[in-house]
């Protein structure tokens, strides 16, 4: 099935909310200071189809940082830029089999392959964006998220402020991909301009329509501004499928089969392609660093909706 009635998605939503409310497993991330001090409680879940539709429940306003979901659209941009053969070749798209901010996984030979859709991947990607200055790239990327959420995105300046005192880690990480030929922009701004992007504001409502931006083939359900190319989506979204859920992207594949993306902030986005994205936020994460609820609720409403994409029938 590919479309669904307004009551078929309020009913999985709702299941799904009540049920996941009672779990109180996992912890706020706190390697960010800030994180840790978001309400763990919080919950909600939104959908968007690609017809424009919006279902959300609990706290879907609340603002959050958008973390490592940022990742799959400076990965489409990038992608938009260079076209499909580039991104194997000048950042990789295995899993790393590692954790997201690995640095024994740059070690990797003979080429130093990564995935977008971790930490060095991702700062690797975010060098390549458009632009031959800081500001240029940081404009490019803030506008286009805009574009993807349908509305004015901006920072949180105190998650920023926090992850850029702390970030020594991932300019680790830059600097070792630049002794390697795989970072091409400089390394710290690079990193700077990646912290800044993590730490872009978000609800659930927003994610819900980026994602819906993915499962439409690249145009806004409902702005219909056309972001990126149609083609370019199933490659995207095969970069999701390999590392989207870090460490436990193969269980989200097993038991969600759609393409997603966590942040450390307790963001999680699903693409149903040709129907419609969801999202949920609860801030308490597992050990793999994925949103103990947000991961559930998505695998409750997928289910339920039966999407999977691996089904036969
Ligand atoms: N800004 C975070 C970092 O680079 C994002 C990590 C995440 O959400 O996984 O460490």
């Amino acid at each position: 099935k590919t479309k669904f009635t307004a009551d078929e998605y309020n009913e999985a939503l709702k299941e799904a909310h009540e049920k996941l409310l009672q779990n109180k497993d996992g912890a706020n991330a706190d390697y960010i200071p800030v994180l840790a001090e978001v309400p763990s409680d919080l919950f909600g879940i939104s959908i968007c189809t690609v017809d424009g539709e919006i279902y959300d429940i609990g706290d879907s306003e609340h603002r959050f940082s958008i973390q490592s979901i940022s990742k799959v659209f400076t990965l489409a941009m990038v992608m938009q830029r260079l076209g499909i053969r580039a991104i194997p070749d000048t950042i990789g798209v295995n899993a790393t089999g590692r954790p997201f901010n690995s640095i024994v996984a740059i070690e990797v030979q003979p080429d130093r392959p990564s995935n977008s859709c971790v930490n060095a991947g991702a700062i690797a990607t975010t060098s390549l964006v458009e632009g031959d200055t800081y500001d240029e790239k940081w404009n490019n990327i803030i506008t286009t998220f805009s574009k993807f959420a349908g509305r004015d995105l901006d920072v949180d300046q105190e998650v920023y402020e926090s992850e850029a005192a702390t970030n020594n880690r991932n300019r680790a990480i830059a600097h070792l991909l630049e002794a390697y030929n795989r970072m091409y922009f400089d390394p710290v701004e690079a990193t700077d301009i990646y912290t800044k992007q993590c730490a872009i504001s978000v609800n659930s409502h927003d994610l819900a329509v980026m994602s819906a931006t993915l499962a439409n083939g690249g145009v806004n359900p409902q702005t219909k501004e056309k972001i990126i190319d149609e083609k370019y989506l199933p490659h995207i979204m095969a970069v999701m499928c390999t590392a989207g859920l870090y460490d436990d992207s193969g269980l989200w594949l097993y038991y969600v089969g759609l393409p997603g993306k966590s942040g450390v902030g307790g963001g999680v986005i699903a693409v149903a392609p040709g129907r419609f994205g969801i999202a949920a936020f609860s801030p308490r994460l597992d050990v793999a660093g994925n949103s103990v609820r947000g991961v559930r609720a998505i695998i409750e409403v997928s289910r339920k909706l039966g999407v999977n994409l691996f089904t036969v029938k």
